[in-house]
């Protein structure tokens, strides 16, 4: 790994350094190629094991733990900090740099009652994660590598450590601008700074000035739509939307009780600990302007409060635009000349008039607000449901999506309006290919994830973790001999509830 260091020899001041603590017998549980090429990694080898077990010192790594704060449930914490992740710099690949931190690499100042360590099963399923949202299109961090140890440690009961070696393109969160904001610091200096820092790095086609930071914060509140909307459209729960969790670049970020959907059910909980459903999967929409709007809070002292009022308002509108474009993809919802013109299948490739743009999007809102609580009243899987689109002929009254239907009826109705809505079909064969390129056939499951954990804990077998890991690449593709795996969970494995930090 070929490091620099922008932000340990730019923002003194806006960490600790500390060094890692070596996990025993450090053994390669995961490792993503994928992840490994942007940083122009190759393959794993011992020397990397040592250095990212933390057994040895990596060359050029500079080991720091960043200060933030953040809103947890609610509530203001006025100093969190990276409490269990250390970063060792920026390392450079062939289309820029991201950030290596070894998530469960040992205690810093910022660990509280912490021990800084990362169970095996909570470094797993990050790992698991990161690559398969990756693979989904879906904005996040990535991960390179799961190290497994025998090095125990406590929670309910005695487990191993782990440590996730996690790759972001940056780790400053909201929380950061909170921290400096509101923070023992209130420094507006260090506020500035911050902010400058990240336009620079990230932002590098904007100006630091006033219409520079005006225009950073539009682009954040655009960005943390479109990643709300991938979550809304995949069917993934993060679990704890809290500010110090949400990236500044807009990328899925610090997971803990994620979950994606099976059954359909806009009130699902994954978070053990959200006993109110403050982060429930039809929350999360709601959550991420909450949190944009304490971010603002945070730029005040830089930024005019119209300037960032307006560009919250903003939000609402992107998010159900990219909802909406990633939806009609999965359900074959073309470009119409208008409503109007769908009954007569008048389609062009015209633009359509604001008024008529409207009508259409309300009108398509509708039909995927029926579809989804088809889907719960009749406890149907979100993920498979939607597959079946790949195999769907419009032009055919009958759908294999009815033989799932308990409320038949109901399904008649919205199937004759989606008909009329889909039109004709030219090329089926081409338009069910369409679909099966956006609608996954296999996600991560949380039973999928316990089962390869449970292999790991009991067999000290991670074969299941690789098998995993090389499905969930190709999301999309049919995988004959992987069938079992794109099917609804056993009974024990249904509405599996993760606690918060492990
Ligand atoms: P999270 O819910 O994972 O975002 O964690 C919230 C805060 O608790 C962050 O500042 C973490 O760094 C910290 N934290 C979580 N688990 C541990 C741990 N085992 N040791 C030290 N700090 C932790
Ligand atoms: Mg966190
Ligand atoms: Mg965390």
């Amino acid at each position: 790994m070929q490091f620099k260091q922008d932000f340990f020899e730019q923002l003194e001041g806006f960490y600790s350094q500390v060094y890692p603590l070596p996990i025993s017998n450090p053994h390669w549980l995961g490792w993503s190629d994928d992840a490994a090429q942007l940083i122009g990694l190759e393959k794993p080898n011992a020397e990397l094991l040592m250095q990212l077990s933390a057994n040895y010192a990596a060359p050029g790594a500079s080991y720091y733990a960043q200060v933030y704060s953040g809103h947890q449930f609610g509530g203001y914490t006025p100093r969190l900090g990276d409490g269990r992740s250390i970063i060792l710099g920026e390392a450079i690949g062939p289309n820029g740099a991201w950030d290596v931190a070894l998530k469960g690499g040992g205690p810093t100042p910022y660990s509280r009652q912490g021990d800084g360590r990362a169970v095996m099963r909570s470094a797993v399923r990050e790992f698991l994660v990161s690559e398969a949202l990756a693979a989904l299109n879906v904005p996040t961090s990535r991960a390179l590598a799961v190290i497994g140890s025998d090095l125990p440690v406590w929670r309910e009961s005695q487990e191993t450590a782990a440590i996730t070696v996690r790759l972001a393109k940056s780790h400053i969160r909201f929380g950061h601008f909170e921290y400096f904001c509101h923070g023992e610091q209130g420094d507006t200096g260090k506020l500035s700074q911050l902010v400058n820092f990240t336009i620079k790095q990230h932002f590098a086609h904007l100006s630091t000035d006033a219409a520079g930071y005006k225009q950073w914060f539009y682009e954040i509140v655009q960005s943390t739509a479109k990643m709300i909307a991938h979550w809304q459209s995949v069917g993934f729960a993060h679990g704890v939307m809290n500010t110090d969790n949400m990236s500044i670049l807009g990328d899925t970020f610090d997971f803990g009780p994620f979950a994606f959907l099976d059954t359909f059910k806009e009130g699902f909980i994954c978070n053990h600990s959200d006993h109110e459903g403050r982060y429930a999967f039809g929350q999360q929409p709601a959550v991420g302007l909450w949190n944009l709007k304490r971010l603002a809070q945070a730029l005040t002292p830089i930024i005019e409060s119209d300037d960032l009022i307006a560009a919250l308002n903003t939000y609402q509108s992107e998010l159900v635009k990219q909802y909406l474009r990633l939806m009609r993809g999965k359900l074959g919802l073309h470009q119409a000349a208008s409503l109007h013109a769908l009954n007569s299948q008048d389609l062009s490739a015209k633009p359509l008039s604001q008024e008529a743009q409207a009508e259409l999007d309300k009108h398509d809102l509708q039909l995927l607000g029926l579809f989804t609580v088809l889907l719960e009243t009749n406890q149907l899987d979100y993920t498979n449901s939607l597959r079946r689109f790949g195999q769907l002929d419009p032009s055919h009254s009958h759908s294999t999506l009815r033989d799932d239907m308990v409320d038949v009826a109901g399904f008649d109705t919205w199937y004759k309006a989606y008909q009329d809505r889909v039109g004709e079909v030219a090329d089926i064969h081409g338009w069910q290919c369409e679909r099966n390129s956006v609608n996954p056939k296999y996600i991560l499951r949380n039973y999928l994830a316990q089962e390869a954990i449970i292999d790991i804990e009991e067999n000290g077998d991670n074969s299941k973790l690789l098998q995993l890991q090389q499905l969930l690449r190709r999301p999309y593709d049919e995988q004959p001999e992987m069938e079992d795996f794109a099917k609804r969970p056993p009974d024990w494995g249904q509405g599996l509830i993760m606690s918060c930090s492990s």
